[in-house]
């Protein structure tokens, strides 16, 4: 049985209906051969008990003796004649004992028939001393019995006689043939719609029941469904459905925290130097009498948190620039090496003055590839400037570009104090610091990193912290040509 449910699962739709269809056609053939042998035994079974009555010459004869009731009941006649066609006895006839038939009015009577109101029949009685000759009258409905001749020829097979009883039997029959019918094939439907519906309405059940699960809010539901049919594939349809729905808003709700936490992280940042403006500014216009050397150390202190205000801003302006839909790179083929060579040279004279050491290694060689240099000298400028930045006197920075057929590595490395391998990631999130000590003083932003990476992301590319190498920091920038 599961086998059989099997392989009708596998079918479509549309083959399981033509197979359904193929079933119940062979069903009804098959509930009506049952019927027709049904009604045959019933036929058969109740004919079986109903007398016949005795109508045709050989039946009226017995032994010596005749039977003629059956005969008069139903206004016929019986005759009893001679060798010589003559009457010698009479029951209910018309002629007279005496009466002679010719030869041909004999055979005419007993074997054309044609046209007569009667049907005739003759047997011989006692050897062939005497003629028995029957007449019956014809389709007349008589003591519950109707004799009905189907042709012209002379056979008592032609002649069929129905008793009342016989045609109650057969209406009987009928009724209970149509009830079987009914009964069997209303049954024979029933469980066979009830094993089709195994494979049509249960798995069909099963999909409204996640529908419904969807409609109240639940968006971890998945349909477990073996069927292949169109059935599965719409489950298949749903399934995935469901599941970008549950990304969706699983996105919406992290891009709702990432606001949220960024205005905060904002608000907090822009708090400390705007706080520090408007104190000192306040003091400075309360103490007009300062000296010359005091009021410098004050404004200082506000120029000082202007610009890092205003950085913060700037970061922030640049970043969500590059979360808008309108940004779009401006690229160009140019040769990689030659950019790098230049920016590096333009940070020279900030490595030096910080007393770090350089060691640079870009091919002397080009190497073409498609970037926009605006960009790129952003976001490779940030990770230049950390260097220096969160670096003391003596620290090493190494940059390398390296060519392996088409992949390149662009390498920004410092034998500093490094970011914690387990910031590995976050470090590219915004806002985020390592240290809050360390950057109040070197007055970062949090940003730096987060849009070095989205512009890398939009070229395509792919940056990352080495967590393998633990003498300082590592940045590692991929890209394909
Ligand atoms: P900021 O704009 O504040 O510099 P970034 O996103 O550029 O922020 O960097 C995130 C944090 O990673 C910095 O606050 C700093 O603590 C750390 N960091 C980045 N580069 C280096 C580096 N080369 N050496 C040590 N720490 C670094």
């Amino acid at each position: 049985m599961y086998n059989f449910l099997a392989r009708f699962k596998r079918k479509s739709l549309s083959d399981n209906m033509f197979f359904n269809y193929v079933v119940l056609f062979f069903l009804i053939i098959l509930v009506s051969i049952l019927t027709a042998v049904f009604m045959s035994f019933i036929v058969s079974y109740s004919q079986k008990n109903i007398e016949q009555p005795r109508l045709f010459a050989n039946q009226v004869i017995r032994e010596d003796d005749l039977l003629v009731q059956d005969v008069l009941k139903i206004d016929g006649w019986v005759e009893v004649l001679d060798s010589n066609f003559k009457v010698v006895k009479t029951y209910g006839g018309s002629k007279q004992i005496g009466y002679t038939y010719s030869r041909e009015e004999f055979f005419k009577l007993v074997f054309s028939n044609d046209g007569s109101e009667y049907y005739y029949s003759s047997a011989y009685l006692k050897g062939n001393q005497f003629i028995v000759l029957s007449a019956v009258p014809l389709n007349k409905y008589k003591e519950g019995i109707t004799i009905v001749r189907y042709d012209g020829s002379m056979s008592d097979m032609n002649v069929r006689v129905i008793t009342q009883e016989e045609e109650k039997a057969g209406i009987r029959a009928m009724a209970a043939g149509i009830a079987f019918f009914i009964i069997i094939l209303g049954l024979g439907i029933l469980a066979y719609s009830k094993l089709t519906s195994r494979i049509l309405v249960k798995p069909l059940r099963t999909l409204l029941q996640g529908v419904r699960k969807i409609q109240a809010g639940d968006y971890s539901v998945r349909i477990a469904l073996k069927s292949v049919s169109e059935i599965g594939q719409l489950k298949d349809a749903f399934n995935h459905m469901v599941m970008k729905i549950q990304e969706e808003i699983l996105l919406r709700q992290k891009s709702e925290e990432a606001r949220k936490h960024l205005i905060m992280s904002v608000s907090h940042d822009l708090k400390n130097p705007l706080a520090s403006i408007v104190g000192y500014a306040g003091y400075l216009m309360k103490n007009e009498n300062l000296s010359g050397p005091d009021k410098n150390k004050y404004l200082k202190v506000i120029y000082e948190n202007g610009l890092r205000a205003n950085d913060l801003i700037q970061d922030l302006l640049q970043f969500s620039k590059l979360d808008s839909e309108d940004f779009s790179l401006s690229l160009k083929k140019m040769d990689l090496c030659e950019f790098m060579r230049e920016l590096l040279a333009g940070y020279i004279p900030q490595i030096e003055e910080k007393c770090i050491s350089y060691d640079l290694n870009i091919p002397e060689e080009s190497i073409f590839a498609l970037f926009d240099s605006k960009q790129l000298d952003r976001a490779i400028s940030n990770l230049i400037v950390n260097a220096i930045k969160y670096n003391d006197a003596g620290t090493t920075i190494a940059v390398r570009l390296k060519q392996k057929q088409n992949r390149i590595q662009i390498v920004i490395e410092d034998n500093g104090i490094g970011i914690p391998k387990e910031l590995a990631e976050d470090v590219f999130k915004p806002f985020i610091r390592v240290d809050s000590a360390r950057n109040s003083k070197t007055g970062g932003s949090g940003l730096g990193l987060s849009i070095t990476k989205r512009i890398i992301a939009k070229h395509g590319w792919d940056i990352r912290l080495d967590k393998s190498y633990t003498n300082g920091c590592r940045f590692i920038i991929e890209l394909t040509v």
